[in-house]
């Protein structure tokens, strides 16, 4: 008996793999449990493939030999194809993780971003000179770290692709993309869209399947010489572990419990728009979503009424059509989010989020409503969790040191949000929080490639964006002469 190819190959150089020995598995649109891809499944012989390219790409393809500036003008016609591609791309990716279209835009434009910062930087990754004195010349040279593997999550896959990859093909890595089970469609976009901008076979690769194959067996491949990893705690750790089979570095991008810490004296309004916002954005599956709520008790009650409000008007729907809010990615990640439900109305007050949506139109969707829990405390496992669910925890604090040592109680160190007109606590706030990113009256930004972004404690090391960034993918190599004086 024949059987239907998948539509999403496995991609080693020139040579794409429809019919792998794993076999294939679909992928579904989380609003409506429809099929919407099938995506071949590398296996062992694929993934020797994969690191072959590379490896053959990195030590005798044309991107090292290159000019620096000839592979910012690649890049650049890479960012100017995905922009080209902007309405397709992020309708695709609204189908693929059920986030709302305008979230969708933002992210194929941020993924366009990168390449035009990375590509604007491939020049400009100098060395320095170093003083001995009399007799001697000494200089540092950074070369590419080699064959970089991306590993990369479901909840902003075009983005998080872009992110990794730019600065390593900037700095003159080849690469291999292992995309999530659940998101393979705008990774093989991406691919093609190298492709067509003219950067030579085998520098991007692409292999999907499953994380505990694919993904295990590239981590562990002696023909990897660098990990970007953006992911959960849980699998990180897998990941660290088949990277020390071979002693390669690692970047580590990991998850968080985030505070966002409201004053009294705040301005209230554009606060807890914020709030709200960093709270159930793509259904709160984000890695830095603000998910503990740290409010000052004398507006704890007042707060909490708004953001029930807001919450409550938060309309479900398919990501097409730009809903307030899109539904989880799977039935697993559902039924664990409202697990957790269950959980916060034993551990606080639990506002809504204990109805399951009653429209017909959501019926086959992975939907939940946004839950608040009021008047809980911080030793509480929702307060202590990536729960990856539209839940905020709300925690009543009662002067500065007093929300420092909550805010910083945590396992995890990704960012804070700080929201009061007084400069002083806001300097003394981002002084002591113990996380890679305090954002002061705001939360998210916006396009914003240009700041390193990363976590402390178990959100991870490393850093993406920025200039930062390029570290990962760069050997440093020092040069020392004598002259003989
Ligand atoms: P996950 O850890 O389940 O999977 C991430 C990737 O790892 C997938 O591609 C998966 O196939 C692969 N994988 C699974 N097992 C593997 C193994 N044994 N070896 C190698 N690879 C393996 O994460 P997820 O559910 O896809 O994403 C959600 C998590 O990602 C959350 O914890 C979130 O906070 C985190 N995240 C972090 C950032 C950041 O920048 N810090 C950004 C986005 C998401």
């Amino acid at each position: 008996m024949s059987r239907t190819l998948p539509n999403i190959p496995i991609v080693c150089g020139e040579e794409e793999i429809f019919d792998s020995a794993d076999g294939s598995l679909p992928a579904y649109d989380p609003a409506t449990g429809e099929t919407i891809a099938q995506f071949a499944c590398a296996g062992s012989r694929e993934v020797e493939k994969a690191v072959a390219a590379a490896r053959q790409a990195f030590e005798a393809g044309p991107w090292r030999k290159m000019r620096p500036f000839e592979r910012g003008r690649v890049m650049q016609r890479i960012a100017d194809r995905i922009m080209a591609r902007r309405e397709e791309l992020a309708r695709m990716e609204c189908r693929d993780s059920g986030k709302p279209l305008r979230d969708a835009y933002w992210e194929v434009d941020c993924a366009a971003r990168n390449f035009e910062f990375y590509g604007g930087a491939a020049d400009k990754l100098q060395g320095s000179s170093i003083p001995l004195g009399n007799g001697w010349m000494d200089w540092t040279i950074r070369e590419p770290v080699g064959v970089s593997l991306h590993i990369v999550p479901w909840n902003y896959p075009f983005q998080l692709i872009a992110r990794g990859v730019a600065p390593a093909l900037a700095a003159g890595c080849a690469v291999i993309i292992k995309p999530s089970e659940e998101t393979p469609t705008t990774a093989y976009e991406f691919v093609k869209i190298c492709r067509e901008a003219g950067l030579p076979p085998g520098q991007v690769n692409l292999v999907p399947g499953r994380g505990s194959i694919a993904g295990d067996l590239l981590a562990r491949h002696p023909g990897v010489d660098q990990i970007t990893f953006t992911g959960s705690v849980a699998t990180g750790q897998k990941v660290l572990a088949a990277a020390a089979t071979h002693t390669i570095p690692c970047s580590m991008e990991l998850g968080g419990k985030s505070p966002q810490i409201l004053f009294a004296d705040a301005n209230m309004d554009a606060a807890l728009d914020i709030i709200a916002g960093a709270a159930f954005l793509h259904c709160g599956q984000v890695c830095n979503a603000g998910t503990r709520l740290l409010v000052e008790r004398r507006v704890h009650n007042q707060v909490v009424d708004v953001l029930q409000a807001k919450a409550r008007a938060l309309k479900l729907g398919k990501g097409l059509d730009d809903p307030g809010m899109g539904p989880l990615i799977n039935k697993a990640q559902k039924s664990k989010v409202l697990s957790y439900y269950e959980l916060a109305s034993k551990e606080g007050d639990l506002l809504l989020g204990s109805e399951l949506p009653s429209d017909p139109a959501l019926k086959e969707g992975n939907f939940v409503r946004p839950a608040l829990v009021a008047n809980a405390s911080n030793a509480a496992r929702v307060a202590r969790e990536e729960i990856f669910g539209p839940i905020l925890t709300i925690i009543p604090f009662d002067n500065v040191a007093q929300a420092i040592e909550i805010a910083n109680d945590s396992p995890f160190g990704l960012v804070a949000g700080v929201h009061t007109k007084n400069i002083d606590v806001a300097m003394q706030m981002s002084e002591k929080l113990r996380v890679g990113q305090v954002w002061i009256n705001s939360f998210w930004v916006g396009l914003d490639v240009e700041f390193p972004f990363g976590g402390f404690k178990q959100s991870g090391f490393g850093r993406e964006k920025g200039l930062e960034a390029l570290t990962a993918y760069q050997q440093i190599k020092n040069v020392c002469v004598s002259f003989g004086a």
